[in-house]
Order: C-alpha cells, then structure tokens, then sequence
C-alpha cells in the first residue's frame, strides 16, 4: 500500500460510507465498512509498439507530463473494452501517424509511471503497412533514429531496457 494514498478512495464510490483496511488476499486494501466494496488496485496496463527501418527505431517526444519533452516508444494505455494488440496498433497510428501490423510479442516490462502509477507495458515489433510518418496525439515529434544516436533522453526505464536488448539483438 505503500505510496498508494493518492489512489484510493477516502469514501465509498458506492454507499459514500468511510472507507477502511483490511486484510484481503494477504493484501491490506481498501474496504467499505458500510457495503462491503473492496478496491483493488492494480496496475495500469499498456501497450507499446518497435517499429524499425533498416536499423533505425521509431522514436517520439513526448508532448505530456510525465517527462514531457523526453523520447520514448510509440506507447498508450489500453482503454477499458480494447484487446491489447489494439491498443499497440491504435497508439502506433495516433502518436506516429503510421499503420502497423504486429510480427512479435517482444517484452513484457513492470515499471512506474511518475510519480506513482504502477504500469506493465506490452511491447511488440511491428511493420509499417501503411500511414505516413507524422507526430499526432500526444507526440511532439517522431522520427527514425540510429542506436546510441537517440535525440534526446529516454523518458522510462522500461524503454531502455527494451531498446538495449534490441541493440544487442541486432548486433549480433
Ligand atoms: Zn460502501
């Protein structure tokens, strides 16, 4: 529960009763006193997208905070009633202006988004099929850039893990 204060809710969405903790799961959660509601708090899931040209990487600037102005994979958060592939091939088009088709599951990466939003993220390779290279949503830029040439920072730890195994990958 640690560093969760700012996620759970001080009283019941349901009853509006004050909610306390309990014992659940071997997990302290939040627990209504009045109706019973437990809230569970999970981390928020994600997909991400590869997308190569030769040995180039599709990278964009992020146009938000958290990290605004840092690089990262075309990445989003999976809306409620989306399959994940969806989503990576949704946030590819919206953030890169680019239609893909996914090849590989690639990585499966736990991380925080800051300040405190525990995510996982699911990166997949991908080939263009289509669209046309364009920052949208809420990418500043996007380009195509060499290993070890990146444009700027990299705005998560999930990333660079990902794009350092790639590299490897790739060099050998
Ligand atoms: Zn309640």
């Amino acid at each position: 529960m640690t560093g969760t204060n700012r996620h759970v809710f001080r009283y019941c969405p349901h009853c509006q009763s004050e909610m306390g903790l309990r014992q659940n799961g071997g997990v302290d959660r939040p627990v209504c006193p009045g109706c019973g509601f437990v809230q569970y708090l999970n981390p928020a899931p994600g997909a991400g997208v590869i997308v190569l040209r030769d040995r180039r990487v599709c990278l964009v600037k992020r146009k938000f905070e958290p990290r605004k102005g840092l690089w990262s994979l075309p990445t989003g958060f999976m809306e409620w009633d989306e399959d994940v592939q969806l989503t990576a091939r949704r946030e590819a088009l919206e953030e890169t202006g680019l239609e893909v088709r996914l090849t590989e599951l690639y990585a499966v990466e736990s991380g925080v988004l800051p300040p405190d939003i525990p995510v996982l993220v699911v990166f997949y390779r991908a080939v263009e099929v289509g669209g046309e290279l364009q920052a949208g949503d809420d990418a500043a830029e996007v380009g195509f850039f060499e290993f070890g040439q990146w444009p700027g920072p990299i705005a998560f730890a999930a990333h660079r893990r990902v794009l350092a195994r790639l590299e490897k990958e790739l060099s050998t």
